[in-house]
């Protein structure tokens, strides 16, 4: 936890906030702070700042706040992801996160396995919970928006064209003839497959609306691998 993200219901007055619980234990056994030291805080959604220690024992923490420093900016990038097994979309939630995608649409696809959508992890809070965890390790504040779209053809021929007027929409598909680009200029919109890749037709959905199918290489990766590497290498 590189920032702690304060909540509106934190505040006891104006620039007071008052922790219990997991905040409270970070603070005290990984960043072992005392009475006077100065943490980095945010407002979930809004600026960043500091925290003052005032109070601090084994019930609550308390920390005067002094807020003013707008966040990172976000990446310039949508993600559109076939929902992934729940271990995996976990961890891409809080890297994805932390790495400054505010957007992410879980849509459904041929192999994607039914039974994912039925994931308690879908549930908003506990997508939040790892949503925030990637905020606070990459000192951000404003949290992404994660959209589920269990229904692919709806989705790609409903909503999918307006999401990608003006961006650049590519498609990560391993048997693509065209290498992704390198450091692109415009925003982009990526679209990344289940564990055993997009059928044809939802490849050839892709491409006629516009899309660009690209691949990274003889390597298949790890979509929670794919992701990182592909946004380093855009953006
Ligand atoms: N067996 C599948 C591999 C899927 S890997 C297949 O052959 O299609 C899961 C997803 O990660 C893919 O759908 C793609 O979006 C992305 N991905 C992984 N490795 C890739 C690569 N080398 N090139 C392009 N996309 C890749």
């Amino acid at each position: 936890m590189n920032l702690i993200i304060l909540f509106k219901d934190d505040f006891i007055d104006a620039k007071t906030v008052r922790l219990r619980g997991r905040r409270l234990m970070h603070v005290t056994t990984v960043q072992r702070a005392s009475v006077g030291d100065s943490l980095r805080v945010g407002l979930l959604n809004g600026d960043i700042g500091t925290g003052v220690v005032t109070h601090l024992d084994e019930e609550y923490l308390e920390m005067d706040v002094k807020l003013g420093t707008r966040p990172p900016a976000a990446l310039p990038l949508t993600l559109v992801l076939a929902l992934p097994r729940p271990k995996v979309l976990r961890r891409i939630l809080l890297s994805a996160g932390s790495m400054g995608v505010k957007k992410i649409f879980l849509i459904n696809a041929y192999r994607v396995e039914k039974s994912y959508w039925q994931s308690p992890l879908l549930d908003p809070a506990a997508m939040n919970t790892q949503l925030l965890l990637g905020l606070e390790q990459a000192r951000d504040t404003m949290l992404p928006e994660v959209l589920l779209r269990p229904l692919f053809k709806p989705f790609v021929e409903d909503e999918l064209p307006a999401i990608i007027e003006g961006t650049l929409p590519l498609v990560a598909h391993p048997v693509a003839s065209e290498p992704c680009p390198r450091q692109v200029r415009e925003p982009v919109v990526l679209a990344l497959g289940p564990e055993g890749g997009f059928i044809p037709f939802e490849i050839e959905k892709f491409l006629s609306l516009g899309f660009t199918s690209v691949h990274l290489g003889e390597r298949i990766l790890r979509v929670e691998t794919a992701v990182p590497f592909i946004i380093s290498r855009l953006l």
